[in-house]
């Protein structure tokens, strides 16, 4: 949901200028006027009777962005990855689990569960 951010700097002797910024959400600032009311979308932050509506360009936006937790999901689960061994003399193949997470053919991964090719599939997205 998006939320409005006031910011409030006072300049001796004028008028208290405030500044806007739109916190999350997905829909870019606008104004509206409803009535005699004048409002900052979204989040319907209501302006002050006296106040002028501020310039779209004026308003800050951050929108809301989905925190990836990991990286996985950019592979392509039925896709079959190949990885040159470090002696560059054999090719070993990493591919997606049914659990989702990521599984190597070779003998390091078999002992620790975790292999420098598998670095490489998930350091090369
Ligand atoms: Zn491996």
């Amino acid at each position: 949901m998006a939320k409005v951010l006031i910011n409030e700097f006072a300049v001796a002797g004028k008028k208290v200028k405030r500044t806007y910024a739109i916190y999350g959400g997905l829909v870019p600032p606008y104004t509206m006027t409803f009535g005699s009311d004048k409002y900052i979308m979204p989040g319907w932050y209501k302006l002050d009777k006296d106040e002028d509506l501020p310039n779209i360009e004026d308003i800050g936006y951050y929108p809301y962005k989905p925190k990836k937790d990991n990286n996985l999901k950019d592979i392509d689960s039925n896709k079959v990855y190949k990885v040159m061994s470090s002696k560059g003399d054999k090719e070993y193949q990493v591919q997606m689990n049914t659990s989702g997470s990521l599984e190597c053919e070779c003998p390091g991964y078999g002992f620790r569960r975790r292999c420098r090719h598998i670095d490489q599939v998930t350091s090369s997205l």
